[in-house]
């Protein structure tokens, strides 16, 4: 049997496309600073790394440019995703 697509199909499939671009332009946003270290190591453009050598207190990776970090109250600089120590006791 012959599928046909109308118009209103093909405008659907192509909306399609668009939000799935759009969801790896967001995936890209949350690249944690473990992920541009290991992007860099395989060779692949990764943000660069933010100026004056700030790293993560706990893994010691370095921070990148449009990606959270965290100062804490005694000054030191830890990664907003694996690395942010619990705060509840
Ligand atoms: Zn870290």
């Amino acid at each position: 049997m012959k599928k046909e697509y109308g118009p209103s199909q093909g405008a659907e499939m192509m909306r399609g496309l668009v939000e799935a671009a759009e969801e790896m332009r967001l995936s890209e946003l949350a690249l944690t600073n473990q992920d541009a270290a290991l992007l860099e190591s395989m060779g692949v453009e990764a943000p660069a790394k933010v100026p004056g050598d700030f790293r993560c207190a706990r893994c010691g990776v370095q921070f990148r440019d449009g990606v959270w970090f965290l100062i804490l109250r005694d000054g030191t600089t830890v990664c907003k995703t694996d690395c942010t120590p619990r705060l509840a006791r």
